[in-house]
C-alpha cells in the first residue's frame, strides 16, 4: 500500500454530559437516549461525563447513571469526572495564555450587566472593560483585592458550525470567561477540552445549547483540537410551552415509577416521541434511526396525561 494513502477513520466517541444538580426528567432521558442512538449508529463508542464544576448535588450523578443504566442505555468506562481533570484544562488555559490570547477581568456581573454592549460586538457580549488595561490600572484592581476571572481575547466576533440538524448556524463569539473569578474552569473551555482529549467527535445535546456552540468551536481552533459534528436536538416543553421542570409534576423516572410505572414502559414513551414504534431495549431501535427523520419541534409533555406506549 503507498504510504500516503489515507488511512481508514476510525469513528470517535459520542457522549452525554450531564450536570449533577437532581434527578434527571423524561427530557433528559430523552437527549441521552438520542445521544446514544447517534453514536451507537454509527459504531461509535458512548461516554459518560459528568458535569461537576459546579451545580452539584451529593448523589445526584450516581443517581442519574442508575436512570440511564434503568431504560437500557450503556456506556464505555470510565465514567468521567471533569473534577479529576483540572490539570487538563489549566494546561489549556496555560497554553492560550502564552499565545497571548487571554487577559483577567475584574469586572463584575452587575457592571457587566451596566455596561453598553461593545460597539462592534453581538448584542449582550462582553463589552471589553477590561481587554486594554495598562498595567498599573491591572495592578491597582489586584490590590483592591477584586478577584479577577480570565477572559478569552477573541479575534472574531462570529463563527459559524455545521449542526446535523440545523444546517449551517453562525453565531456571536466575545471574549468569553475561560476561568471564572472564582478559579472554577469556566463550562465553555472545559467541554473543548474534554470532548477533544476523550475522542469524542459528535456532540448531542439539546438545542439550548446551540448558542454557544460557535463560541466552543472557535475556541476549538484556537487550541489546534478538531471541532465535533454536531446536533442539537429538540427540548421537551410542558404544556405551557415551557421548558420540562420539576414543577410539571411527575417528570423523574423515579417519579414515575413511584407510579407503578415501568423503566420498559418509560422507554416506550421516549421511543414514540421520537416517531418509533414502542420498543424495551434502546438496541431495538438503532437499525431504522435516521437522524433526517427526528421530529424537529419540541416534545410537548402533559406528566399528567402521559399515554400508554402502544
Ligand atoms: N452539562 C451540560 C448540561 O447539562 C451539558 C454539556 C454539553 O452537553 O455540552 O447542560
Amino acid at each position: 500500500m503507498p504510504t500516503d494513502a489515507p488511512r481508514p477513520q476510525q469513528p470517535g466517541n459520542g457522549r452525554y454530559a450531564p450536570s449533577p444538580s437532581g434527578d434527571l426528567h423524561l427530557g433528559n432521558l430523552r437527549t441521552a437516549l438520542l445521544a446514544w442512538l447517534f453514536a451507537r449508529s454509527t459504531g461509535r463508542g458512548f461516554l459518560m461525563r459528568i458535569d461537576d464544576l459546579d451545580r452539584v448535588k451529593t448523589g445526584a450523578a450516581e443517581r442519574q447513571l442508575e436512570d440511564l443504566a434503568a431504560i437500557g442505555l450503556d456506556w464505555d468506562p470510565p465514567v468521567a469526572r471533569q473534577s479529576e481533570r483540572l490539570p487538563l484544562y489549566e494546561e489549556a488555559i496555560e497554553r492560550l495564555t502564552a499565545a497571548g490570547l487571554t487577559y483577567e477581568c475584574f469586572c463584575t456581573r452587575r457592571e457587566i450587566q451596566q455596561a453598553a454592549t461593545a460597539p462592534h460586538g453581538p448584542m449582550g457580549a462582553y463589552p471589553g472593560t477590561c481587554r486594554d488595561l495598562t498595567d498599573s490600572a491591572r495592578a491597582a484592581r489586584r490590590a483592591e483585592g477584586r478577584p479577577a476571572a480570565l477572559r478569552l481575547r477573541a479575534a472574531v466576533t462570529e463563527f459559524e458550525v455545521t449542526d446535523d440538524l440545523h444546517g449551517p448556524y453562525r453565531g456571536a463569539v466575545d471574549d468569553l470567561v475561560l476561568r471564572r473569578g472564582d478559579g472554577i474552569p469556566a463550562y465553555n473551555l472545559t467541554v473543548v477540552v474534554d470532548d477533544a482529549e476523550q475522542g469524542v467527535d459528535q456532540v448531542v445535546r439539546g438545542d439550548d445549547l446551540l448558542p454557544s456552540t460557535p463560541r466552543q468551536a472557535y475556541l476549538a481552533t484556537l487550541l489546534g483540537l478538531p471541532v465535533p459534528q454536531y446536533a442539537h436536538v429538540p427540548l421537551v416543553l410542558n404544556t405551557a410551552g415551557q421548558r420540562l421542570a420539576k414543577r410539571d409534576g411527575a417528570v423523574t423516572l423515579r417519579d414515575r415509577l413511584a407510579l407503578g410505572e415501568t423503566p420498559e414502559h418509560i422507554l416506550g414513551i421516549l421511543a414514540r416521541s421520537l416517531g418509533f414504534a414502542a420498543v424495551t431495549d434502546p438496541a431495538q431501535l438503532t437499525a431504522d434511526f435516521r437522524p433526517e427523520n427526528l421530529p424537529r419541534e419540541p416534545w410537548r409533555l402533559d406528566p399528567d396525561g402521559l399515554l400508554q406506549p402502544t
